[in-house]
């Protein structure tokens, strides 16, 4: 066995650079078919070499880098938080990709007992195959998955038993095939041997999803941070409950309308979830329960340049995001949020800093509340704690933060104001709407009447008590 790491990598290294040369001379349109076929097969047993060294090299970064080590794990003495970041740095690879060639290395090497004797790896048939070069990666990673959270219930002879058979299927004929079976086929097969060992797997199917439940950090693309979420079957009910109970429920199409005059929701039922959601954050954050942070309530910094603010173009940025925000959400905030100016020199000091302003206090809010009751937009089943409060008159055009001027809009009502065409204009203090020009039944706009809009159920009662009641 050689151990001087110098000559390992100069020897990979050597080894690469010849494959290096055959991928710059290559043309694969120059080859014939067999020839075509057979590079393709030679190439891809070069690459299951590589790959098995790709989880030694992983497996034994994981191992030095175990949490148990401390602050001597390899992992900390390089100033990375774990394994896996110290890999990513030296790699390059996706998290992903290296999570799973850590799993599988830690399983596929050698482990040491506490008298320091070397034990086999706790899949020596996989170990013994990947070393060979015969095993392939995603059929390692088939067997390793679905067999190593079984081990602890189906007990160390019969899980042996399962690998045994899966490793001599991925590689070479067997009594059910006279060639080995492709990953896919591996993996099938796993999931047979997991059914027949373990059969009452549902209470560790349980346990399983308690494990793996979560809500991933977001990934910032085409300006939207997606996030994957696997959420407990009783939490998604929750969550689709309340999503559900604040859809509009004229928002999904029917064919036969009981109420024509009614708003149509032009959202697709996707984004309407969205909006729900997006009302139901702010409603928890602004909870008096919330967590306090540094004395206020949890909120989004957000930053932008006069220049841009005034000329209503260009994006701000939040805090710890990819993903620059359009200015229609900077007004948004703005709006319901507030603003702080910070003077920056042009020697980058900071020259002065006003204070928060125009943001609605908890008394005005209050009775703001008390007066519309909810997202003024007819239609609109959004509650007054999800709601955000709507400058009528915007702060730059002279508007006054007073419960004169502010109305309770849900989070896609304001986003829209400006462009859905509805209107909004405070009569001696109380909040009116016009409908956008598709919902007047073709009147124009000076023959459409503004309207009162509440959802305040005691301005309801209010006014239904000044209707003249027909008494029979
Ligand atoms: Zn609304």
């Amino acid at each position: 066995m050689r151990t001087a790491s110098q000559d390992l990598s100069k020897e990979v290294a050597a080894a690469q650079a010849e494959l290096a040369a055959t991928l710059a001379d290559l043309d694969e349109r120059m080859l014939r078919d067999d020839a075509l076929l057979e590079l393709t097969a030679t190439v891809e047993a070069a690459g299951r070499v590589v790959d098995a060294l790709r989880l030694k090299t992983a497996g034994e970064v994981a191992f030095r880098s175990r949490r148990e080590l401390g602050e001597d794990r390899l992992s900390a003495q390089k100033g990375c938080r774990n394994g896996v970041e110290l890999l990513a740095r030296i790699t390059l690879a996706s998290e992903r990709t290296l999570t799973q060639r850590m799993r599988v290395g830690e399983a596929t090497r050698p482990r040491t007992a506490l008298t320091g004797d070397t034990l086999p790896a706790a899949f020596p048939a996989a170990s013994a195959a990947l070393r060979a070069g015969t095993l392939g990666y995603d059929s390692a990673l088939a067997i390793i998955d679905t067999l190593a959270p079984i081990r602890a219930r189906v007990g160390d002879l019969n899980l042996e038993r399962a690998e045994h058979a899966l490793v001599a299927a991925a590689t070479g004929p067997t009594v059910e095939s006279p060639l080995p079976f492709a990953a896919d086929e591996v993996r099938g097969q796993a999931r047979v041997w997991e059914s027949v060992l373990d059969p009452d797997g549902t209470e560790p199917a349980e346990e399983r999803a308690m494990n793996a439940r979560g809500i991933s950090a977001g990934l910032t693309r085409d300006g939207l941070v997606h996030r994957k979420m696997a959420l407990l079957p009783e939490i998604d009910a929750k969550f689709e409950t309340l999503l559900n109970a604040y859809l509009n429920p004229r928002s999904k199409p029917t064919f036969t309308d009981p109420d024509p005059d009614a708003p149509k929701d032009p959202r697709a039922t996707a984004q309407a979830r969205h909006d729900v959601f997006a009302s139901l954050i702010d409603g928890a954050a602004r909870s008096a329960d919330a967590p306090r942070i540094g004395g206020a309530a949890p909120t989004v910094l957000v930053s932008v340049r006069q220049a841009d603010l005034d000329q209503r173009c260009g994006s701000g940025f939040i805090e710890g995001c990819d993903a620059a925000l359009s200015m229609a959400a900077v007004e948004q905030l703005v709006c319901a949020g507030g603003l702080q100016h910070a003077l920056i020199g042009d020697d980058g000091r900071l020259v002065s800093l006003s204070t928060t302003d125009r943001v609605f206090n908890a008394q005005q809010r209050r009775a703001i509340t008390l007066r519309d009751g909810g997202c003024i937009i007819p239609g609109c089943t959004i509650p007054a704690a999800w709601s955000e409060i709507h400058h009528v008159i915007a702060h730059r055009d002279g508007g006054e933060t007073d419960v004169c001027n502010g109305v309770l809009l849900c989070w896609f009502h304001h986003r829209t104001i400006e462009t859905s065409g509805w209107q909004i204009l405070m009569i001696d203090g109380v909040p009116h709407v016009k409908p956008p020009p598709w919902l007047r039944n073709g009147r124009s706009d000076a023959d459409t009447p503004w309207r009162r809009s509440t959802k305040s159920r005691t301005q309801l009662a209010d006014l239904l008590e000044r209707q003249p009641v027909l008494v029979e």
